[in-house]
């Protein structure tokens, strides 16, 4: 199988309006995107495209998200990731409003694939007799330096680690039991929109400047009733999976937002690590005999995100794009990494 590739636009801002800028991006329906502006005239396809009217509820029910939790139920590795220049809805698709340093609770309506995933999963718990035990571990990168989101106090760089039967793993990373909605969200709210490195440039004030990653480790004690296809045993005592959701920082480019200092020795790490990442999008989408070594050493995102990109995960990947004509250059690098990143091959 293919990771799923979907694509949101989020609607033009108030600014962007009122300035006139021209809606460049349009959706043809079908999984078809088409953007059309002076010089460029281009057509992409993909699972599915949700435009500008599209609700939080259409995304997670149109984009796989549920059957993702499901197999994360199943036990296996899976990811979600949002990527796109900043202000492109990265942060509202994954965890609505509620993200932008608000301390209200959002509107239903407007929960993102977040909250929607835990409902769902804490759902699933309750109709199974013997219940999921679930437990969720949240870090950063910043700098190239991985953090632990969880760990109260001041931001402390925790060590990469490789071993042979884990593979890329994280020392010390803190993880928290979770039994209700409402733990898991303040827990997201706390740890994730306060302490993440967020610094305002002229992109978006509320931008990150770090790539986050919450990862569920879902546990079901169930007996499975279900045909085991490797044979053996006809009963699982217990399945361990994972649901990550993968914040990704702004792919723009260092000039675009007239950073300088501090903020573009993040820029250039973000590039850098985005970069590191494309590249090994790009080798995992060749043919499996034509395929190279992978270099995930590369950036600690990589390192992070090797076992969803090098084939034993499950990924959805969400490209968040704006439908202005003044952030053109910045939806065609986004829509042309996200046709590369469809055409990897996994296998669960
Ligand atoms: P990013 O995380 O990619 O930098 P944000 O998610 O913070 O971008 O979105 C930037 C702004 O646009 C925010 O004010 C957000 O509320 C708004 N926005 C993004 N997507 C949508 C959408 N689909 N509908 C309405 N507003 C949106
Ligand atoms: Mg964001």
């Amino acid at each position: 199988p293919h990771p799923t590739a979907v694509i949101r636009v989020r609607p033009l801002t108030c600014t962007e309006t009122r300035r006139g800028d021209q809606q460049v991006v349009h959706s043809l329906g079908d999984g078809t995107v088409h953007v059309s502006a002076a010089r460029h005239d281009a057509t992409f396809g993909f699972s599915a495209v949700f435009d500008a009217g599209a609700s939080q509820e259409a995304v997670f029910e149109g984009s796989g998200m549920r059957q993702l939790v499901e197999l994360a139920i199943d036990g296996f590795s899976c990811t979600v990731f949002a990527f796109g220049q900043t202000g492109s809805g990265k942060t509202y698709t994954l965890m609505g409003p509620l993200a932008q340093g608000e301390t209200r609770p959002a509107a239903a309506g407007l929960l993102g694939l977040m909250q929607r995933s835990f409902a769902c999963l804490l759902e699933q718990s309750r109709s199974r007799g013997s219940g999921l035990a679930l437990s969720a571990s949240y870090l950063e990168i910043y700098n190239e330096q991985v953090r632990d989101l969880l760990h109260p106090g001041p931001p402390c760089a925790l060590p990469l680690r490789w071993s042979k039967t884990r593979g890329f793993y994280v020392e010390n990373q803190l993880s928290v039991d979770f039994e209700s909605l409402e733990a898991i969200t303040n827990l997201l709210l706390q740890a994730g929109s306060q302490r993440r490195r967020t610094s305002a440039h002229t992109l978006n004030r509320h931008s990150s400047r770090s790539h986050a990653l919450l990862t569920i480790h879902v546990r079901s004690r169930a007996v499975s009733t279900r045909h085991v296809p490797w044979g053996g045993f006809g009963a699982c005592p217990s399945k361990q999976g994972t649901l990550c959701f993968v914040d990704l920082a702004g792919s723009e480019r260092v000039k675009e937002t007239g950073s300088s200092g501090e903020l573009s020795v993040e820029a250039n790490n973000i590039n850098r690590s985005l970069l590191a990442l494309g590249h090994c999008i790009s080798l995992l989408a060749k043919p499996r005999g034509k395929r190279t070594h992978i270099p995930y050493r590369d950036s600690k995102l990589t390192q992070l995100l090797a076992r969803s990109l090098g084939g034993s995960g499950v990924t959805l990947m969400v490209a968040c794009i704006s439908p202005s004509s003044r952030c053109l250059s910045e939806t065609l690098s986004t829509l042309h990494y996200a046709s590369r990143a469809r055409r990897v091959t996994t296998r669960p």
